[in-house]
C-alpha cells in the first residue's frame, strides 16, 4: 500500500514553484519531453523531467493549475537511522517522524508548505478470521463500540470525542457572535486535528483487537449517511459525518496493512433489533430493552453485536467503499485539483504544531483528495484506499 505523509518543510520555494509552472505551461503548449527544451527556465532537470512527463503526455490538459515540484525516487536520499530524507536538487533536508518500515520512497511532491512523501508500506497477508467483530459508530457517546459475539466482550472507544466536540462548539459559538472569523477557522482546524488524532487511536485499537481475537471487522454501510434518518438528527448536536467517514477510512487502511479482513453490513435497524432474539426492542438514550426475551444491554453494545452477526451486504467481504469511489473516477482532474489547491493554500502557519498529515494512496497510483467535510475541514485530512487495479488508470493519474 502506498501512504503519503505530509511533512512541513519550512522553506520558501516560491521561485522554484513559479519555474515549475512555467515548465508545465510550456509542456502543455509544445508537448516536449526533453528537459533541454526547458533548460532556460532554470528548474533542475530531475524535477523538470517529471513535470514534462505529466503535462506533455496528457493531451487533454488545456490549462495549468497549481504545479508542485515532483521529485522521483532517484532524486531522493533516505537516511533511516537519522530518520532524514535529503533532496539534493532542492538542497532540502526533511526530518521525518512517520513509520520507518517503508520499502522505499516512491516520490515526493513539494508545494508551498508541505513535502508530500509517498512511501510503499508492505501489507501483511490476509488472515482467515475465526469470527467477526461488529463496530458501531456513533455521533454521540463513544465514537465506536466494538463487540465480539464469540467471547461476548465489548469495548467502548473514544469517549472523549463528545466532550471535545461540546467544548469546541461553545468556543465556536462565541467567536461566531464576536465575528472573529479568522480565529474561528483556526479553532475549527484545531478541533479537526484533535478528532483526527482520536480517530487514529480508535481505529488502531479496533484493528489491534481484531488481530488479537483473530477476527475480521464488520462496519455498517453508512454511505448514504447524510440522508440517513438514524443519523441526521444526532449529527445536529454530535460529531459530523466527516468524522465518521474518516474513522472508516482509518479502520480500512489499518486493517488492510495488518491483513485483517473488513466488510460492510446493511445498517437498517441495527440499533432497534434485539441482538439475542431479533425482535424490535425499546431504545431509550443509551439503554436497550427487549420486551420479547427480556434482554437488557447498552444500546451501542447491542447494535455492535447486531452488526457482528449480520451477513456482509452487497459485494461481500473485501468490497470496500473506496473501491467503489475509485470506480466512479472521483480522482483528480487538473482543473478541479487546481481549485482545491487554491483553497488549500496555506494561511500562514499559525495553526499547526502538528507536522505530519497523512493521506493514503493506492497501489494504482491514484491520488487522493477526499474532502473531509463541507464546512470546516480544509486542513483536516482523510484517507482513501484503492485496491490494485481499481478505477481507470488514465483517470487516476495525478496532475497538479
Ligand atoms: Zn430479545
Amino acid at each position: 500500500m502506498i501512504l503519503t505523509f505530509n511533512v512541513k518543510h519550512n522553506r520558501d520555494f516560491t521561485d522554484e514553484l513559479k519555474k515549475a509552472r512555467q515548465v508545465a505551461e510550456y509542456a502543455v503548449r509544445t508537448h516536449t519531453l526533453s528537459s533541454k527544451d526547458v533548460k532556460h527556465f532554470g528548474l533542475k532537470s530531475v524535477i523538470a523531467n517529471q513535470i514534462l512527463r505529466k503535462y506533455s503526455r496528457n493531451k487533454k490538459i488545456k490549462n495549468v493549475g497549481h504545479v508542485n515540484l515532483t521529485i522521483p525516487n532517484q532524486g531522493i536520499r533516505v537516511d533511516r537511522e537519522k530518520q532524514e530524507i535529503y533532496i539534493p536538487s532542492l538542497k532540502l533536508t526533511l526530518p521525518y517522524s512517520f513509520r520507518n518500515d517503508f520499502e522505499k520512497v516512491n516520490q515526493i511532491e513539494v508545494d508551498e508548505q508541505y513535502a508530500h512523501v509517498s512511501v510503499t508500506i508492505p501489507e501483511k497477508p490476509v488472515i482467515q478470521p475465526q469470527t467477526w467483530l461488529g463496530v458501531d459508530r456513533n455521533a454521540t457517546g463513544h465514537i465506536a463500540v466494538v463487540a465480539n459475539p464469540q467471547t461476548g466482550k465489548v469495548w467502548k472507544l473514544g469517549k472523549k470525542a463528545m466532550h471535545i466536540h461540546m467544548k469546541y462548539r461553545e468556543i465556536r459559538r462565541k467567536l461566531q457572535k464576536l465575528r472573529k472569523y479568522r480565529l474561528l477557522k483556526r479553532i475549527k482546524d484545531r478541533e479537526s486535528r484533535i478528532i483526527m488524532d482520536l480517530n487514529h487511536k480508535v481505529s488502531r485499537k479496533i484493528v489491534e483487537i481484531a488481530k488479537k481475537d483473530n477476527a475480521g471487522i464488520k462496519l455498517e454501510d453508512l454511505s448514504g449517511i447524510r440522508n440517513n434518518k438514524k443519523h441526521t438528527k444526532s449529527f445536529s448536536y454530535g460529531l459530523n459525518s466527516w468524522s465518521f467517514h474518516q474513522l472508516e477510512k482509518f479502520i480500512e487502511y489499518k486493517a488492510k496493512l495488518e491483513g485483517v479482513p473488513l466488510t460492510y453490513v446493511e445498517p437498517k435497524n441495527t440499533s432497534k433489533e434485539c441482538s439475542r432474539c431479533g425482535s424490535i426492542g425499546i431504545r431509550e438514550a443509551k439503554s436497550f430493552k427487549c420486551p420479547s426475551c427480556g434482554h437488557v444491554d447498552h444500546a451501542d453494545a447491542n447494535a455492535s453485536f447486531n452488526i457482528a452477526l449480520r451477513p456482509p451486504s452487497v459485494g461481500g467481504v473485501g468490497q470496500l467503499h473506496v473501491d467503489r469511489d475509485a470506480c466512479k473516477g472521483s480522482t483528480d482532474t487538473p482543473d478541479r485539483e487546481g481549485q482545491l489547491r487554491e483553497r488549500r493554500r496555506p494561511r500562514n502557519s499559525v495553526m499547526g504544531s502538528r507536522k505530519t498529515r497523512l493521506i493514503v494512496r493506492s497501489d494504482a497510483e491514484i491520488s487522493v483528495k477526499a474532502r473531509t467535510s463541507e464546512a470546516s475541514a480544509e486542513e483536516s485530512m482523510s484517507v482513501v484506499i484503492h485496491s490494485k487495479g481499481a478505477g481507470h488508470p488514465s483517470k487516476a493519474r495525478t496532475v497538479n
